[in-house]
């Protein structure tokens, strides 16, 4: 229901150009794929994805006999999970350890819903049961700290920070030390998000994770990159940009809700090949859902 809720937007446009199309046409026709292109596009699907989608979509219509407009939607629909599903690793699990410390790293630029989905993120393990650590390691931009630690407040769980301005990595060792002392089950771990000097991106965020994995072999198990779905194809050039800089092991798509252009999940796992393992739906607690292609492209139809 939430994920229908979130699509909202993204249903109203997208399927009421495809109702429209649909109409228009009495035969699916090269006319018709221009056109259906031209919808996939400005739904943020991305170029490379659509124009292999529409390929694939005219094969199986040819393959199948298809005339008829009508018929051709759920096709779409079948093509478009199949395109997201395609490849190794795209199932939104989390890798969470059985026994002991699980640590998530957090990566994305400032202002994307980092913080929100750390929050989320907290409240969803701690409902779980789990014992929960937040680190506060975004020292570089003003009110973060603070900000993180409302969210502590909110859903009951701990930060653990130094002052504005430290080291972040220094941070991550006394959130370790903390993890381990309080025998916590969930570490998760803010981070700065300065795109400016992809360098200094690096230099960071490798440092981060040396700390991490000297304390905890194996860790982190997760990078998570947090990315703005109303930001459209921009979204699309900082995943570039962090993967080049990091090992993002998943995405969280935030604000699903708040874009009409919603196709930007397939454009991301299609081109980046990294899956999106959560998205944000909402700005309360409760508003992230693992992501789940079937009910995402089902949700785009309904
Ligand atoms: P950060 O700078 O990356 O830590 O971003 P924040 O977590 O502060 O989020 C920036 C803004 O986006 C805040 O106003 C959040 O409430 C809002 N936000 C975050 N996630 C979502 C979401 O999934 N949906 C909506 N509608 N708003 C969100």
């Amino acid at each position: 229901e939430k994920f229908k809720e979130g699509l909202v937007k993204t249903r109203d446009n997208f399927s009421n150009k495809l109702n429209d199309l649909v109409s228009r046409y009495r035969s699916v026709d090269e006319d018709f794929f221009e056109e259906l292109e031209e919808i996939l596009i400005q739904a943020d699907v991305g170029f490379d994805t659509v124009m292999e989608l529409v390929e694939e979509l005219k094969m199986e219509v040819k393959r199948r006999n298809i005339k008829d407009p009508e018929e051709v939607q759920s096709v779409i629909s079948e093509k478009l999970i199949e395109i997201y599903e395609s490849g190794e690793d795209h199932l939104s699990a989390l890798h969470i350890q059985e026994d002991g410390l699980t640590v998530i790293l957090f990566v994305g630029v400032n202002g994307v819903g980092k913080t929100t989905t750390i929050g989320k993120l907290a409240h969803k393990f701690k409902s779980e049961g789990k014992k929960v650590i937040m680190a506060a390691g975004d020292t570089f931009r003003a009110g973060a700290i603070e900000q993180l630690e409302v969210w502590g407040d909110r859903v009951g769980v701990d930060v653990i920070k130094q002052t504005e301005g430290s080291d972040p990595a220094a941070v991550m060792y006394d959130a370790v030390q903390a993890a381990k002392a309080r025998k916590a089950d969930i570490l998760l771990c803010d981070t700065a998000g300065r795109l400016q000097n992809k360098v200094n991106l690096m230099k960071e965020l490798e440092k981060i994770k040396r700390v991490i994995e000297r304390e905890i072999p194996g860790a982190p198990h997760e990078v998570l990159l947090v990315l703005d779905a109303t930001t459209g194809q921009n979204a699309l050039i900082q995943a570039k940009t962090f993967k080049e800089a990091t090992d993002v092991s998943g995405i969280v798509l935030s604000k699903l809700d708040g874009t009409a252009k919603g196709g930007i999940v397939l454009a991301i796992r299609n081109e980046m090949k990294i899956p999106v393992k959560f998205v944000g739906l909402g700005e309360k607690m409760d508003d992230l859902q693992p992501f789940d292609p079937e009910k995402y492209v089902y949700g785009l139809f309904s």
